[in-house]
């Protein structure tokens, strides 16, 4: 964290910069700032764009998110990453739909101590373009250690298992440890950032589509995931708590009915306020759509305060 004050052994400021220059302490920012903010500073003025175009440590790591992901097409891609120098080390991809197989490619050729691959909802790619680059890495000795493919098109559990033989090297410990993922980090966290599994997504042992399988989260589960993991699966195969991430048996489905078309288990239902109204909760993700009423603590869900105005205007009317 950086202190709040000013101490005795601060460092002296720095040196004012010449009319029409940017100030020197912009180019120390650099290193911290995010690809929307580089692009924006490369254009700022002749040396800041310099400074940017000219340092290939600042495009080691490359992000590209919406709204960007939208114009990122593979000749946009391979211009940006060619600033590494042949040093990009991470390049995250989120929903870039009009980058292709070969363009990625072309840039791991260019650049093959990637490490990191995340490319999450880029539809463009596919499960054949991805072992092929996995493969052109391994080749060339390189340690791709995490790679993020929720999302890409046609990727079947022959892909998988090459990919993850190649990026296991052989050792049987790698490819085997398996840590769990519960269903929350889907909604929370689309790149998946904070967890340390090599690849993200898996064959679900349900349907044996390769995508985010999900553990079950509850206890009576847990128990006996080893023997018969029943409720081990993905989004579309078993039908999951919006706030615990468990699994939900038919009964629950029918008695617990959420405002907005999300699901829960009847144990977190019960814990939530309820519409004045029509006595049904909204999930977190949702909440924001709760209309506050005058008694403290008690609100109406926006369909039943929809209902109640156009009811109200057709009374008008007559
Ligand atoms: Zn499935
Ligand atoms: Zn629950
Ligand atoms: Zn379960
Ligand atoms: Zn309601
Ligand atoms: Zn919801």
């Amino acid at each position: 964290m950086l202190p709040t004050t000013a101490t005795t052994s601060a460092p002296p400021p720095l040196p004012a910069p010449a009319p029409g220059e940017p100030h020197a302490a912009l180019f120390l920012a650099l290193g911290y700032m995010r690809l929307p903010e580089l692009l924006a500073c490369w254009r700022v003025c002749r040396l800041l764009g310099e400074a940017v175009a000219g340092d290939p440590l600042l495009w080691r790591r490359v992000a590209v998110e919406p709204p960007l992901s939208a114009r990122m097409t593979d000749e946009v891609l391979l211009k940006l990453t060619a600033r590494a120098e042949g040093t990009l080390r991470s390049l995250h991809l989120l929903g870039c739909f009009r980058v292709s197989d070969a363009g990625l490619l072309r840039i791991v050729e260019h650049n093959p101590c990637v490490t990191e691959l995340c490319v999450p909802t880029c539809t463009g790619l596919t499960g054949d373009g991805v072992m092929k680059i996995v493969q052109l890495l391994h080749e060339h000795k390189g340690n791709i250690n995490r790679l993020r493919l929720n999302g890409i098109s046609r990727m079947s559990k022959h892909h998988l298992d090459i990919i993850m033989s190649l990026m296991s090297n052989g050792n049987p410990q790698v490819e085997e440890a398996r840590s769990e993922l519960f269903y929350n980090h889907r909604a929370r966290e689309v790149l998946n950032t904070n967890d340390e599994r090599p690849i993200d997504v898996d064959a679900c042992p349900l349907c044996t589509n390769v995508r985010l399988v999900f553990d079950c989260t509850r206890d009576d589960c847990m128990k006996v995931k080893d023997s018969f993991p029943r409720c081990r699966g993905c989004y579309f195969c078993v039908t999951r708590c919006e706030k615990c991430g468990g699994c939900i048996s038919s009964e629950d489905r029918a008695e617990a009915d959420l405002v907005c078309s999300d699901f829960m288990c009847l144990d977190c239902w019960l814990t939530l306020p309820k519409c004045s109204t029509c006595n049904r909760p909204y999930c977190e993700r949702h909440e924001n759509l709760m209309v506050p009423l005058s008694m403290p603590g008690q609100f109406s869900c926006h369909r039943c305060m929809e209902l109640g105005m156009s009811l109200e205007s057709q009374e008008d009317g007559y």
